[in-house]
């Protein structure tokens, strides 16, 4: 016989375990994801402040996962620099290694887990029928939590997924001597690069880079040597710091096109329903606050006070209304940040009005989410 779940959580990364903590409290869940914990993940490792006190009550205090907090942002180009900004709600400096895995654990005091990969759904008859590389499963509801881009958004048919990316990520962590309450942003051509500590003192580095401009070299060390180095900063980083792994974890493919918040009659959460450009910082508050908004809706339904049709609809409409600006106001920053010229005129701005950069980046963000 199949086995039946409430949810099925289709990806275990932070929007898919969140999801599994909030629902297993009520419901029987299961989370389906082929990788193990921990482990590392292509990310600026800056987590928002905004989650910190919804994080607490569902069992996850950051002050415990990580003690660098992080309230100040220098923004560089060249061999120019922008003094360093106060940022509004702040943030915390924590590893994808520890994050996951700490709510990894959480998620199953409750919840199952099965290390496979879901391959396809399908929905008939009320229900879903979820298949994975070796088993069959029945669900009420499912979330798709599968991150950036997946096989599975080229089963279910979702369009973004037919259209090229330009866009290659690469990171890295380091021994390097910064300030614990700094990020930085170093813009080069192609591309700009995140720089911050995280809980054990390591500095992660993680750049987003046109494959137009990198395809130009040989390798990531030729890249960073001939393109990042042009950057005084960086420069600086790439001859003192000492790397900790024996090669860099690399992401091709990243999109940013628009995606549906529910397609089919599944609920899609964190970068499944939309990401945010990285230099926003704001990528993982938004995956686990949708996650929260999901599991609202999906109680609601499965209490029956609302209809599945509703639970649809008004999970929709209450993810554009939190998240819709921000990703407009990142898609604005990004094409800044990546255009000479305007970068130019931008910096000038900056330099003679620096308080604009905090309510710059406020528009990036959230307010802190009330559990
Ligand atoms: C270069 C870069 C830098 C970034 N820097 C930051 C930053 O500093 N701060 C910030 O807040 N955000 C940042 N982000 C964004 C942030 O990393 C993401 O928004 C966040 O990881 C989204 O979480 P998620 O749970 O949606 O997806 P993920 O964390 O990617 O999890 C998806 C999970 O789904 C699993 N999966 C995939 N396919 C399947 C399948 N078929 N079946 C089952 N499981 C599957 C994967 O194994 C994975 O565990 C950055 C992003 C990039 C690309």
């Amino acid at each position: 016989m199949k086995k039946n779940y409430d949810v099925i959580i289709a990806g275990g990364g932070l929007a898919g375990l969140v999801a599994a903590i909030e629902l297993s409290q009520n419901f029987n869940v299961l989370i389906i994801d082929p990788d193990t914990y921990p482990r590392h993940k292509m990310c600026g490792e800056y987590l928002s402040m905004e989650v910190s006190l919804y994080l607490k009550s569902l069992g996850i205090d950051l002050n415990q996962l990580s003690d660098i907090h992080i309230d100040k942002f220098k923004f560089t180009r060249g061999s120019r620099s922008i003094k360093a900004a106060t940022l509004p709600l702040g943030g915390i400096g924590v590893s994808r290694f520890s994050l996951d895995h700490c709510l990894y654990k959480e998620a199953m005091k409750r919840a199952d887990f099965l290390h496979d990969r879901v391959t396809d759904v399908h929905f008939s008859n009320l229900e879903f029928q979820v298949i994975t590389s070796t088993d069959e499963l029945i669900a009420k509801q499912v979330i798709i939590a599968t991150g950036k881009r997946s096989l599975l958004d080229k089963k279910l048919k979702r369009p973004f997924i037919e259209k090229k990316s330009p866009w290659l990520a690469i990171k890295m962590h380091y021994q390097f001597k910064m300030p614990n309450d700094l990020v930085e942003l170093h813009a080069f051509d192609g591309g700009y690069a995140g720089l911050s500590k995280l809980e054990n003192g390591h500095v992660n580095l993680c750049y987003l880079v046109n494959y137009s401009s990198f395809k130009k070299y040989k390798d990531i060390d030729s890249f960073n040597e001939k393109v990042l180095t042009k950057n005084k900063s960086l420069n600086k980083f790439l001859k003192d710091a000492v790397p900790l792994w024996e090669k860099p974890i690399t992401i091709s493919q990243i999109s940013f096109e628009q995606k549906e918040p529910t397609e089919k009659s599944l609920i899609m959460i964190g970068d499944t329903a939309g990401l945010i450009h990285p230099l926003c910082g704001n990528g993982m508050a938004m995956a686990i606050h949708s996650a929260k908004i999901a599991s609202h809706y999906i109680t609601q339904y499965l209490n029956n006070y609302i209809t599945r049709d509703q639970m649809l609809i008004e999970y929709s409409k209450e993810w554009r209304k939190t998240f819709s600006s921000r990703l407009r106001h990142g898609r604005w920053l990004q094409r800044i940040l990546l255009h000479k010229k305007i970068t130019i005129i931008a910096y000038w701005l900056l330099e003679r009005l620096p308080f604009l950069l905090p309510i710059i980046i406020k528009k990036t963000h959230g307010k802190q989410i009330q559990p």
